[in-house]
């Protein structure tokens, strides 16, 4: 099967080359021509935009920042729909809106396109190893014919719903993940105020029933100073963004997430935007006037 592959950013180039290493012919596009060189040198085929991807091929992939990328490239000039088949699928792989998701579906099948939503949890080193947690939505029976290829990129795929309710649970998931890193970033800058070493604090609680993924993917960056991305702080932005207006739309309050959302937005303010979402613990730093990470 030729897959098409369009926007390989951090997320989107690991988890295309794991396409071509399970053997699928791949069409790839991204904005940037030193990616696409180096995606020919692996073995795909490269084009300048997403109507020449659709095309040559019968599926595909799009892995890009927000809704309004998406509906760029999809809907757009040049765009995927322009030189799309009848009956050819469309797998959004990014994170956006889900109310944006079913108007793009719904665009899409006037012109005899249909959609599946299935962004991914887990964050580059998942999308190298192809271990990412990939969440559903659109027709059963679409989802269970694309399974395998999905399968190739994650170790866990599950169908939710309906198109749009992959992008329900990935805004699930991304409440979760802000007011955890919140949380781990909070307690250590206690810890430190009240005259604790960090470190050994992390390591005494991380055991117990205040350990996770969260705390053992993000405690160590915070006590090193490392806050290359990974995740950055304007994508995270972006998705909570997204959850506070699906959210509010259906009168379902997240005052946690709003809290968080207001961090994120003090740290850009300071320039802060482009760093990992762990720069959570600079604003706690800044508050609290204590520095946790290690001196430079
Ligand atoms: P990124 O900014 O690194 O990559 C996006 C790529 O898309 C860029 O290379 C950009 O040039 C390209 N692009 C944008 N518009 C395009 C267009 N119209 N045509 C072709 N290419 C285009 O972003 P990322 O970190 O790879 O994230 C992609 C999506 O995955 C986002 O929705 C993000 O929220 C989500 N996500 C990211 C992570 C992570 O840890 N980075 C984890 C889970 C989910």
């Amino acid at each position: 099967m030729k897959i098409g592959f369009i926007g390989l950013g951090i997320m989107g180039k690991p988890m295309a080359k794991n396409l071509l290493k399970a053997g699928y012919e791949l069409v790839v596009t991204t904005h940037k021509q030193a990616t696409i060189d180096e995606m020919v040198a692996a073995g795909a085929k490269g084009v300048a935009n997403g109507k020449e991807v659709a095309s040559q091929c019968e599926v595909v992939i799009t892995m890009l920042p927000n809704s309004l990328n998406v509906k760029d490239a999809v809907l757009g000039p040049n765009g995927v729909l322009e030189g799309a088949k009848p009956g050819s699928v469309l797998i959004d792989m990014s994170s956006i809106d889900p109310v944006e998701t079913r108007k793009i579906g719904a665009a899409i099948a006037e012109k005899g396109m249909e959609m599946i939503d299935a962004p991914v949890s887990g964050g580059e080193p998942k999308a190298i190893d192809g271990t990412l947690s990939v969440m559903c939505g659109g027709k059963k029976e679409l989802f269970d014919e694309f399974e395998p290829l999905l399968k190739q990129m994650a170790s866990s795929v599950v169908y939710v719903g309906p198109l749009g309710a992959g992008n329900v649970a990935k805004l699930a998931n991304q409440i979760v993940v802000a007011c955890n890193i919140a949380a781990v970033a909070e307690a250590l800058t206690f810890a430190k105020k009240a005259g604790t070493d960090p470190e050994l604090v992390y390591k005494a609680i991380r055991g117990g029933l205040a350990g996770s993924t969260v705390m053992d993917a993000k405690a160590p960056m915070m006590l090193s100073g490392n806050f290359k991305p990974g995740f950055r702080i304007e994508l995270h932005i972006k998705d909570l963004t997204n959850a506070l207006n699906a959210a509010h739309s259906i009168s379902s309050p997240v005052p946690l997430t709003g809290q968080v959302m207001e961090m994120m937005q003090f740290l850009k303010a300071y320039g802060h935007q482009k760093e990992d979402h762990s720069s959570l613990l600079k604003f706690y730093e800044k508050v609290a006037d204590v520095s946790v990470e290690p001196e430079k």
